[in-house]
């Protein structure tokens, strides 16, 4: 029996988890999609990512740049770095990293505990040693500390609430995962000033789709919550998403500002309207951050209230100057897109009305998904 083909040719299973893990996993897909041009969706099955072992053949051969694609974003491994300084020292033989990151590919279920993933996984470390690659490397990646991820990340991970360990400095890491959390910067959304924003939940696909669409939104406001509330509008109109309600109640955003991290959320309720079809719709129609903001503060009567009064206001033959700045408080966006919905004329009130109208279907839709009749 040929032990090596019948590893490679057995699909490793991603299983989320920890959401530094999870970022890690998602790093890594897009250096596959980007830098490799793999179709990584294709991966995504039941919330897990099945990855074939002969990937990591594949990527050893960029075993001293992690990534290099548009996005600037540039992670080395090797030597003194900014991500990851001496994972591999400098003056270690790199084509031993290569070396070892090809062996992940026949990687064996190992007796030992992860910290990070449920089927620890390990080279053949004696074999691999044998060959050239420092003992002192697999001393350095025993344990999860900053020599495999410089994000500061220590201390903010033994602290963080849903830490899933003990308030244990030691964090014991199999091989698989001290390389995937090399990919955990990567999987991040920079903001400004050192400021990095990842949306987690309990599956692979949905972490995906949302942060991809977080990039998209981030123009729009610097408000988590409404990145997190427009990324799911995009991803449910764009991407077909689809959240079940386990899931939609353990959507959160990870806030990382320097060194401490903070987890945003919005009611599982809020996540499952926004994920509504007609209502993500409604919502992208009307384009406005006061109303998705009404909408994630819960307060749906506002909707109503402001569509009535807005229909009000075109029945009227001039407007009044109060009635002008109602229109441009509560959409401020077209107001600005579009002056003529300022104006009385017989366009303006169409377009008014046309708004109007959207804002009491969506309170429709929302009293509908909620069942609050
Ligand atoms: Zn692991």
């Amino acid at each position: 029996m040929n032990i090596i083909n019948t590893f490679s040719t057995t699909p490793l299973t991603l299983y989320p988890g920890h959401w530094l893990y999870n970022a890690g996993v998602i790093g890594f897909l897009r250096v596959l999609e980007e830098d490799f041009g793999y179709n990584v969706t294709g991966f995504m099955t039941n919330g897990c990512v099945k990855l074939d072992r002969n990937i990591f053949l594949t990527v050893s051969s960029k075993y001293n740049q992690l990534h290099f694609s548009d996005t600037k974003k540039e992670l080395k491994v090797t030597g003194k770095n900014k991500f990851h300084p001496n994972f591999w020292q400098g003056s270690w033989d790199r084509t031993k990293l290569k070396l070892f990151i090809s062996s992940l590919a026949t990687a064996t279920t190992a007796n030992s505990t992860c910290s990070f993933c449920v089927h620890p996984l390990h080279v053949d470390e004696a074999s691999l040693i044998a060959q050239g690659v420092p003992q002192k490397f697999f001393e350095g990646i025993s344990e999860f500390n900053n020599r495999i991820l410089d994000m500061k990340m220590g201390s903010a991970l033994t602290e963080s609430p849903n830490a899933a360990w003990n308030l244990n400095t030691v964090l014991p890491i199999c091989h698989l995962c001290a390389y995937l959390l090399l990919f955990a910067p990567l999987g991040l959304t920079d903001m400004q000033h050192n400021e990095h924003i990842f949306v987690n939940s309990p599956s692979f696909k949905v972490i995906w789709l949302l942060n991809l669409q977080v990039q998209t939104v981030l123009r729009r406001t610097k408000s988590i919550r409404e990145i997190l509330g427009l990324s799911l509008v995009q991803a449910t109109i764009r991407e077909q998403l689809t959240l079940h309600r386990w899931t939609a109640h353990n959507v959160e955003v990870v806030v990382k500002r320097g060194d401490k991290i903070e987890f945003v959320t919005v009611p599982g309720e809020i996540v499952l309207i926004l994920n509504n079809r007609e209502i993500a719709h409604k919502l992208n129609a009307i384009k406005e951050l006061t109303i998705l903001r009404h909408v994630l503060d819960q307060k749906w009567d506002m909707l109503l209230e402001v569509g009535y009064r807005l229909i009000r206001i075109t029945r009227k033959e001039n407007y009044s100057d109060p009635e002008r700045e109602y229109i441009r408080e509560w959409l401020p966006y077209n107001a600005s897109r579009d002056p003529e919905i300022l104006k009385s004329s017989s366009a303006g009130k169409r377009k008014l009305l046309n708004i109007a109208h959207q804002l009491l279907l969506l309170h429709a839709h929302i009293r509908e998904t909620l069942k609050i009749h």
